[in-house]
């Protein structure tokens, strides 16, 4: 089971991902959130891509790629995995597929969460997460029972630095521009399935399971 999240920022990759890494008991991997826990660390690889982030644009692919390509040879990616925000390029799309071919594997699926541009910015501004557990919340979309509170583990929740609305329109062109060409990139490799993803977080999570069921 190797799976390849796509979307837009603020699509509901990560709140599904979480779902298919717990039901296929797959590792969840996402290279907004390795970048993050790098950032957070103040490790090397945090400070050469804070800056990037911060302004949201994309971290340089040789960065993303290396770091990706040492996830992947790790042992729990061999019963699959589940690939969220990454690729984002042609490039390392490339570079990915060396990759799972260097380790005798290939993609399973291809999804993409589809969303309509007008709605990505009120998603990425009223996105919470927990400080303790990294559950992801939204004020309006799916709030928790106690303002500020996550619901599974009692953590405060806080915002990401990026989700502003000035820095969504950054992130939302590099979009258009880098990452939205995946898409006819991977029709043309068969593997492309495409899930509304307008719809409700249950309902986008039920139509995702079918459309895995079926591959
Ligand atoms: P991504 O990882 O694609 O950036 P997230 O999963 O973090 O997206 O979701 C972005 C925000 O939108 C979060 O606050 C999340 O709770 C909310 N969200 C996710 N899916 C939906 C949905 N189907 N409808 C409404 N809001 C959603
Ligand atoms: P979202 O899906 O909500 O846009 P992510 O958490 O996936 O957010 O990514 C946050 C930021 O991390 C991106 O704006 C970018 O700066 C960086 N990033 C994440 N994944 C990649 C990638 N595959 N290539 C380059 N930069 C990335
Ligand atoms: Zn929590």
């Amino acid at each position: 089971m190797q799976i390849l999240l796509m979307g837009p920022p603020g699509a509901g990759k990560g709140t599904q991902a979480g779902n298919i890494a717990k039901e296929y008991s797959v590792p969840h991997i996402s290279t907004g959130d390795m970048f993050r826990a790098a950032v957070k660390e103040g490790t090397e690889l945090g400070k050469k891509v804070e800056a990037c982030m911060k302004k949201g644009e994309l971290v340089p692919d040789s960065v993303t790629v290396g770091i990706v390509r040492e996830r992947l040879m790790k042992d729990d990616c061999k019963r699959g995995f589940i690939l969220d925000g990454f690729p984002r390029t042609v490039e390392q799309a490339d570079a990915l597929s060396k990759i799972l071919s260097e380790l005798g594997i290939s993609l399973t699926s291809v999804v993409n969460i589809s969303v309509p541009t007008e709605d990505l910015i009120e998603r990425a501004v009223g996105r919470r997460i927990c400080k303790k557990c990294g559950a992801t919340y939204h004020v309006k979309f799916n709030p928790t029972a106690s303002e500020g509170v996550c619901d599974s583990c009692g953590g405060e929740l806080y915002q990401r630095a990026d989700d502003s609305a000035e820095t969504m329109k950054s992130r939302l062109s590099v979009y258009e521009e880098s990452t939205r060409p995946l898409i006819e990139y991977y029709k043309k490799a068969g593997l492309y399935v495409e899930i509304d993803g307008r719809q409700s977080i249950e309902k986008v999570k039920n139509d995702l399971f079918d459309a895995l069921r079926r591959d």
